[in-house]
């Protein structure tokens, strides 16, 4: 027999009643959804008290529910959506090449135009290898890392994120001492190395210490896209002591790939990291990925080269890498990018947004804050309660602590009332602006914050 659906706490708070009597056919769907999916989802961050909106269509900013609500939608496709939901050009591309075929099994030429779109915008990739997700793109950057230095040791920092795969899960929002998670083997764990971002001391210290470094991944703008910002001086400082010890330097470019500036958070900062891995944007908001980088370093992927070493290559399959489909999204994607202010603009707008929405604190006198550069936006939610001023909030002031910290209550009630009031933001109430986000999107999220916070104030969470 079938387990019954999952029994959901009973509550009194208003916001999830209201949101419950708004949102009835998201509601009948997530719970048909617990019976067949563990908590009825496909992503741990979708996984919403009481339950999360079900969409049914998108398009540019917004996003509508199946119950007919429309959103504000800053979750932005995880990152993906620079350009909006359904831009014109990137779908035309997608639908034509549907029109001739999703998987040949064999090369096709947008592979080359995909990979030189990437190369106009990065210059480091002087090689591209296609995977289908961020996750696989890190794995191969790290494996290629291992294979091109012949040492083991991986150096990361807590709290970055780098896909599910086995060396990446301790340490980004636990097991900060390095021990693994459940389903991982202690080998891999402790062939890692967690340290705090942003501390060159603490990075030289380990470099000294272990001669096994193949290679230090980051997220170059700070964990979850500059929630937790480093100063880009630490980057330059990685990047000499990288050069200083033979260590490889990896920057995760998932997210701030083609989203810090159109050549990423490399050409912001004027880096030149041996290998990057990307995603989201790079694909058009189709599923694809690749990691990039040096040519001797790729090299390892290529039979003749290896043949001409005399070294075991290292294998790489992977049924749907560059398909059709994504590498059509990918380079419409790119090529607008590269020819439009698209990213410029997105930035600007985050700004606006940012600006905007700590007016509406300081107006209602709450202790937040909402802070974070480029087009991302972070909310501060003050936990160790602070004096602060939302305007002139500097997070570097901050712990990784306390900035990661958020009172789960009142951040999931939050999450709540906004999209009672029709925004759409991450768990963690951030999110991402694309170029299509509008001033008016702007309006209407700033009032929808406004009445949130009086929601929550009316019902004793704040
Ligand atoms: N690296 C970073 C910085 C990411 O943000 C993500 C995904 N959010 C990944 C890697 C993993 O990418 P994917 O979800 O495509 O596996």
């Amino acid at each position: 027999m079938d387990a019954l659906p999952e029994r959901r706490p009973a509550t009194n708070s208003g916001i999830v009643a209201s949101y419950r009597a708004r949102t009835p056919r998201s509601e009948a769907l997530a719970t048909e959804a617990r019976t067949l999916l563990p908590s009825g989802i496909a992503h741990d961050s979708r996984n919403v008290d009481p339950y999360g909106v079900y969409i049914d269509r998108a398009a540019g900013p917004h996003k509508w529910d199946v119950d007919g609500h429309r959103y504000v939608d800053f979750f932005g496709g995880h990152g993906a959506l620079i350009l909006g939901h359904g831009n014109p050009v990137v779908t035309a591309a997608v639908s034509a090449a549907l029109s001739r075929g999703t998987q040949f099994g064999a090369s096709h030429a947008d592979e080359i135009a995909w990979a030189l779109a990437i190369q106009r915008l990065v210059p480091s990739a002087e090689r591209v290898r296609f995977t289908s997700s961020g996750t696989e793109a890190t794995l191969m950057a790290l494996r290629l890392a291992r294979a091109f230095t012949g040492r083991e040791r991986i150096v990361r920092f807590k709290g970055h994120f780098h896909g599910w795969h086995d060396h990446m899960t301790s340490g980004y929002s636990n097991h900060f001492d390095g021990s693994p998670t459940p389903g991982v083997i202690n080998g891999i764990a402790s062939a890692t190395t967690l340290l705090e971002p942003g501390d060159l001391a603490a990075a030289t210290a380990c470099f000294a210490a272990h001669n096994d470094i193949a290679a230090v991944i980051l997220e170059p703008t700070g964990s979850s896209f500059g929630q937790v910002p480093i100063d880009p001086e630490f980057l330059h400082g990685l990047r000499r002591l990288c050069d200083a010890h033979g260590v490889l330097l990896v920057f995760d470019e998932v997210i701030t790939g083609f989203r810090v500036t159109s050549g990423g958070a490399q050409a912001a900062f004027g880096i030149k990291p041996d290998l990057s891995s990307f995603a989201k944007i790079v694909a058009g908001g189709l599923p694809g990925a690749a990691v990039a980088g040096r040519k001797d370093i790729l090299d390892l992927l290529d039979f003749a080269a290896m043949a001409a070493a005399g070294r075991e290559k290292i294998g790489h399959p992977g049924t749907f890498n560059a398909n059709p489909l994504s590498a059509a999204a990918g380079i419409a994607c790119l090529g607008i990018l590269a020819e439009t202010d698209a990213v410029e603009r997105a930035t600007a707008t985050a700004g606006r947004l940012r600006l905007a929405l700590n007016e509406e604190l300081a107006r209602a006198g709450v202790n937040w804050a909402i802070y974070g550069t480029f087009s991302g936006f972070h909310l501060f939610l003050n936990p160790e309660g602070r004096t602060i001023d939302p305007l002139a909030f500097d997070p570097m002031q901050c712990s990784l602590t306390e900035l990661k910290t958020q009172p789960a209550r009142l951040a999931s009630r939050l999450r709540v009332a906004l999209l009672l009031h029709g925004v759409d933001t991450n768990g963690r109430i951030g999110g991402f602006t694309s170029a299509t986000h509008t001033d008016d999107d702007i309006a209407e999220t700033a009032e929808a914050f406004r009445n949130s916070i009086a929601m929550l104030r009316a019902e004793g969470e704040l």
